[in-house]
């Protein structure tokens, strides 16, 4: 199965303009079979989990939440695991590593190097259960930087489309071996890499196109001696992607 393990829907993320039935009917149009919303710290409730899945079957949902380490500016992204706490918490990323571990779920290292050169969490000693390779949110220039970090720790990447835009669900996803029938047997399937990374060129292609016109603004309003804020005004885009151009970054993935 075809699965995109990091969406952000309208309905609990703010800076997402897809809502998760946009989100939905997106991901079965591009192919894939399902999806984990990845919402920044909150968590989809449970019942509605259920009904989603009711609702779209046989497409498939799972649980996940893409938590925030604040102090380090780190994101992680949590597979597999309900629990409210997760969404009430300020975590450290031990407490957060340990917790995951404790209650069985999947650690991913979300979008590395994406505003910085370092990882900014010690990844080294609690190992993340994967790094995520690619998604819209990381450089194409990053990914064999990426895949060296991912060697030299023993653990495996994923891809992902960090979607906060139906028009992203699935550019990049992975193939399952099989249908997990629920989030524990989703999580055993990653942790036993049964599973493969995969992207859809036409869609890589068609979005980076866009991404060069985006970048040849932004060069444009460094140039001018502009910032990101006059960027967001003038664009409607996303600050972020004039600061990735400022460090010397692509938003090309
Ligand atoms: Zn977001
Ligand atoms: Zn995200």
């Amino acid at each position: 199965m075809k699965i995109d393990l990091h969406v952000h829907s309208s309905e609990r993320s703010a800076c997402s303009i897809a809502s998760e039935k946009d989100h939905i009917q997106a991901a079965i149009r591009f192919g894939l079979d399902g999806l984990v919303f990845t919402d920044h710290d909150k968590i989809m409730p449970q019942k509605h989990l259920i009904e989603l899945n009711k609702k779209y079957n046989p497409f498939k949902i799972y649980s996940g939440v893409e938590i925030t380490i604040k102090e380090k500016g780190e994101d992680l992204l949590v597979i597999g695991l309900n629990n409210r706490l997760l969404e009430e918490k300020d975590w450290s990323y031990e407490e957060l590593y340990r917790y995951v571990k404790e209650h069985n779920g999947f650690i991913i290292l979300a979008h590395p190097y994406r505003y910085k050169d370092y990882v900014n969490i010690d990844i080294e000693k609690y190992i993340p259960d994967a790094i995520e390779i690619h998604s819209t949110n990381i450089c194409r220039n990053d990914e064999e930087r990426i895949k060296k970090l991912a060697e030299r720790l023993n653990t495996r990447v994923v891809n992902n489309s960090d979607g906060h835009n139906s028009k992203h669900v699935g550019i990049y996803y992975n193939v399952l071996d099989h249908t997990p029938k629920d989030d524990c047997d989703l999580v055993k399937l990653l942790k036993e890499g049964k599973y493969h990374c995969e992207g859809c060129e036409s869609r890589i292609k068609l979005h980076n196109e866009i991404v060069e016109k985006k970048e040849e603004i932004i060069k444009k309003c460094i140039q001018d001696g502009k910032d990101g804020k006059y960027y967001h005004k003038i664009t409607g885009n996303w600050e972020g992607e004039f600061d990735r151009v400022v460090m010397g970054k692509t938003n090309m993935i």
